[in-house]
């Protein structure tokens, strides 16, 4: 995909672009420092011209639209996302500095993400309760929690956008979407995909803006019924105080320190491509990268050996270029972070099997795939995210061990194990803190599965039937069909 001439975007409020009133920011494509895409950091009064427009979208009618209605829109957004695949892959691939066919499938599966929110939409359902005696009945019935704040991260940020919007919209709730200051293109171009799909105006607002001004003033809305977020940490944490000033209902998805466990039983030669796939994905800024990799003692040796072999292999370089699997990291606070961590885990006593160098020229910089082995479960390389290309080795005895070790983290977002042995990953599987363990597999995540953590990597599950559940509340309704038996002042007034 060749470089094009940066475009300028306004946010977009009640179906149209409004320029906002911030000062312009501007973002760089990681790869080439080329200009991609200039926005503002809106103010908070831009934030209320957009909670506004969704209160009042979601009065008018959105709220109580028929899953039918809604089902429709999002279908003809799946297939729009599908006409726009190159506009949308373009922007993911120079604002976030992956290469251009990753982008290209992100934005493939986001595509089928819509697809399924759509079948939801007409899913949704409550619970009867016939067995309460006499002529007493409930039901409970699900209803849109309101305006939903949906903040994102940049590295998968259509992808992450993809997880949340349509299932906010399947539940009838009404939007509005803070993405990525590094990578605010995608979630902006689905304003006019959702316009061209049916939504009505003000449904769907996206602003743009810094964390600390535009993303701040959104959590303290006190219009915003529900936050949903996706980053760090420390600024998930925050927005749950923040949620909890206001009473709000929030949904957290955060780091990880992802474990992936090696038998020496296993399919070896499919748990080393997973390996380097779970470890190297996305210049390793991936919340789900399988950043501890525990081998079995018997198999550490020549399993790490070829994942060497393999890792030194890998081509890393401009995104655009054909064939290379590593692109640039996308700033330079994240690759100071990547080489401050390297140069720790030097310090700390690990041995640099592979990489720790790395290289930068002006706005680009790269980090080569890097691999320490002998790493020991209290270095800092062993227990902190890193979110670039570097992984930790570690071995064990036992799958005892293997699970203790998994389990010695803040984080509990998601697990690998290989092994032939169902009995051994059918324990691992229920003694591991995990929102998501893949067993034989790495990475898979279709629609219709929740995803999301446990511990310091969130609160809330999206994505599946869940994911719309998250965005409602449920009422309760009780019917007496015949008379009301109870006379609560009829004794007492005489
Ligand atoms: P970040 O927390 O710095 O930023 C995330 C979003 O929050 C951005 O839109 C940012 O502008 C906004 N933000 C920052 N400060 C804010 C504030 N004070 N108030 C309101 N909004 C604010 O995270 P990041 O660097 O963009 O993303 C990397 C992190 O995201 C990693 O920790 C990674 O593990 C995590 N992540 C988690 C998942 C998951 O599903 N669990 C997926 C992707 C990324």
């Amino acid at each position: 995909m060749t470089q094009r001439a940066a475009r300028r975007f306004a946010n977009w409020i009640s179906g149209a672009w409004r320029g906002a009133n911030g000062p312009e920011l501007e973002r760089r494509d990681p790869a080439s420092g080329a200009v991609v895409s200039l926005f503002r950091d809106s103010t908070a009064d831009d934030v209320d011209a957009a909670v506004s427009s969704a209160m009042a979208a979601f009065k008018a009618g959105w709220s109580a639209a028929s899953g039918a209605e809604r089902a429709a829109v999002l279908a003809n957004a799946a297939d729009n996302i599908r006409l726009e695949i190159e506009e949308l892959a373009y922007f993911e691939m120079a604002e976030s500095g992956k290469p251009a066919r990753q982008a290209r499938l992100e934005i493939e599966r986001s595509a089928m993400l819509w697809d399924y929110a759509a079948t939801q939409a007409r899913s949704v359902t409550g619970d009867s309760f016939g067995q309460l005696g006499g002529n007493y009945f409930a039901v409970t019935v699900r209803e849109p929690l309101g305006v939903a704040a949906i903040i994102t991260p940049w590295n998968f940020p259509f992808l992450i956008v993809s997880q949340k919007l349509p299932f906010a919209l399947a539940a009838g709730c009404a939007a509005v979407v803070k993405p990525s200051e590094l990578t605010s293109a995608t979630a902006l171009l689905l304003g006019p995909i959702l316009k061209d799909a049916g939504l009505p105006d003000g449904v769907l607002n996206i602003i743009t803006g810094l964390g600390r001004s535009c993303g701040d003033a959104l959590l303290h809305h006190p219009s915003v019924d529900m936050i949903s977020f996706t980053g760090s940490t420390t600024v998930g944490k925050h927005a749950m105080r923040v949620g909890a000033d206001g009473l709000k209902k929030v949904s957290l998805e955060l780091g990880g320190k992802n474990a992936h466990i090696v038998m020496a039983d296993a399919d070896l030669d499919a748990a080393l491509d997973a390996a380097l796939h779970g470890a190297f994905l996305n210049a390793g800024q991936s919340c789900n990268q399988g950043s501890r990799l525990l081998l079995q003692s018997s198999i550490a040796e020549d399993f790490t050996r070829k994942l060497v072999d393999y890792a030194s292999r890998i081509s890393v370089g401009d995104t655009r270029a054909e064939g290379v699997l590593v692109g640039p990291i996308i700033n330079k606070q994240q690759y100071d972070k990547i080489v401050r961590y390297i140069a720790n885990g030097r310090e700390e006593g690990a041995t640099l099997a592979l990489g720790g160098t790395h290289r930068e020229e002006g706005e680009v910089r790269f980090v080569d795939p890097t691999i320490f082995t002998g790493v020991q479960r209290h270095m800092r390389i062993a227990r902190e995210e890193i979110f670039g290309p570097v992984l930790s080795i570690l071995s064990f005895d036992t799958i005892e061990e293997a699970v203790s070790l998994a389990n010695d983290s803040v984080y509990g977002l998601s697990a690998g194990l290989w092994t032939a042995n169902v009995t051994a990953a059918m324990n691992a599987t229920r003694a591991i803190n995990a929102g998501t363990i893949w067993i034989n597999t790495y990475l898979d995540g279709p629609p219709e599965l929740p995803f999301g953590g446990v511990g310091e990597s969130g609160i809330g599950r999206e994505v599946g039937r869940l994911g719309v559940e998250e965005f409602m509340d449920i009422k309760t309704v009780q019917i007496r069909s015949g008379g009301y038996a109870s006379r609560w002042i009829g004794s007492a007034v005489v």
